[in-house]
């Protein structure tokens, strides 16, 4: 199988399974017992939590881990909503969210939040003019991811959290895609991260949080997590998460590198007649999301059963109905049946990835030979 549905979810690194192994076999112990052996648990967790926060590389916060980056962006949007100043009931959020930030605003609308969700350009970006001009002083949070799962694009992450911040809000960022491919900005109060894109385990994510700016505690029990975020750690995940982190952290410039260059090789090998979906300037390229007229995206998957690429994302794979990110481009429901999601990166080989692409051209001009 040639692997290219990176935004999906990453291979886990050797060195990652190699750290996690004594905790997933004879380090049993519970982390939050006193016992010398749920001491040691507690501190591999440590450390673990040090390298997940040096990886996000943000000052003047720290993080707690959750069981997913989903729960991490529902504890920092209902967290923050509990806790709200009573003047301040709206959230700011754009079309193109994942359906964790979407979908738990749309919950929170359900419960009286004012919600708006802003559109975005044919090329897949907020404009700023159009977010300022929401800014108000009933605005609690505004909610921006910064690098889009579906489509790559990225969104000026600091000086979205300044405008929100002049309004007195405060600025929660989706950073899972981000994290481990491109430094994360500054300037969020909130930022929620996954360590199964980073080449980590499946069940651990994280949310970092400002000094001051915490959400409400989210699940209530032992009071772990500073209170916040109850039940019992799992070493063998934390431990994971920090080994991916750091290693994300070290190797960020030369998988960058080598992202760039797959890039232009999978360009070049699909040769012409396809169109990027979003912005190609603001960017991250180990997302290549394309269309090509006419083309039947779900047969093209269905013919190449052994490339593992995607439907615009994971989520809308599944579903049968085109994404809400490339409607929110402006693509009308035959033209976003024409896209295709390839994701690459880190373990990803040239050659695999120029037969992949040639494979795919060529049964997409099959298609429109057979059509025409
Ligand atoms: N946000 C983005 C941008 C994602 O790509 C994903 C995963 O698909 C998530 C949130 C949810 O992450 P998790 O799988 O850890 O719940």
């Amino acid at each position: 199988m040639i692997y290219l549905d990176y935004q999906a979810t990453t291979p886990v690194a050797p060195e990652v399974a190699h750290a996690m192994r004594p905790w997933a076999e004879e380090r049993f112990a519970n982390p939050h017992s006193p016992s010398r052996w749920g001491r040691e648990a507690e501190a591999a967790i440590e450390v673990a939590r040090k390298q997940v926060d040096k990886a996000i590389g943000l000052k003047g916060g720290g993080v707690a881990f959750t069981g997913s980056a989903t729960e991490a962006l529902n504890w920092a949007l209902k967290g923050t909503v509990e806790k709200r100043p009573p003047d301040r009931n709206r959230i700011v959020t754009v079309a193109t969210e994942h359906a964790a930030v979407l979908d738990t605003c749309e919950w929170l609308a359900g419960q009286g939040i004012d919600l708006t969700v802003l559109p975005v350009g044919a090329d897949g970006r907020l404009n700023l003019d159009d977010l300022e001009r929401e800014l108000d002083d009933r605005v609690l949070l505004v909610a921006v991811m910064m690098v889009n799962n579906e489509i790559g694009v990225t969104e000026p992450i600091t000086e979205i959290a300044r405008l929100a911040h002049d309004c007195g809000a405060l600025m929660l960022c989706d950073a899972v895609q981000a994290l481990g491919r491109v430094e994360i900005c500054d300037g969020p109060d909130l930022v929620a991260v996954s360590a199964h894109k980073i080449h980590g385990p499946k069940g651990i994510g994280a949310l970092w949080m400002r000094k001051g700016k915490e959400p409400a505690p989210f699940i209530h029990g032992g009071g772990q997590e500073m209170g916040l975020r109850s039940g019992t750690l799992s070493p063998a995940l934390c431990v994971g998460f920090g080994a991916a982190a750091q290693l994300a952290d070290e190797r960020m410039t030369r998988d960058y590198d080598h992202v760039q260059k797959l890039w232009k090789a999978a360009l070049h090998a699909l040769g012409d007649g396809w169109t990027i979906n979003g912005s190609t300037a603001h960017r991250y390229h180990g997302n290549l999301n394309i269309r090509r007229e006419g083309v039947d995206a779900a047969r093209l998957l269905a013919d190449l059963r052994d490339i593992a690429f995607s439907l615009g994302s994971a989520c809308a794979s599944g579903s049968g109905r085109p994404s809400h990110v490339l409607r929110a481009l402006g693509l009308d429901y035959r033209e976003a049946r024409c896209a295709i999601r390839l994701g690459f990166g880190r373990y990803t080989k040239q050659h695999e990835l120029v037969e992949a692409c040639k494979r795919i051209a060529a049964a997409a001009h099959a298609q429109e030979t057979l059509d025409a």
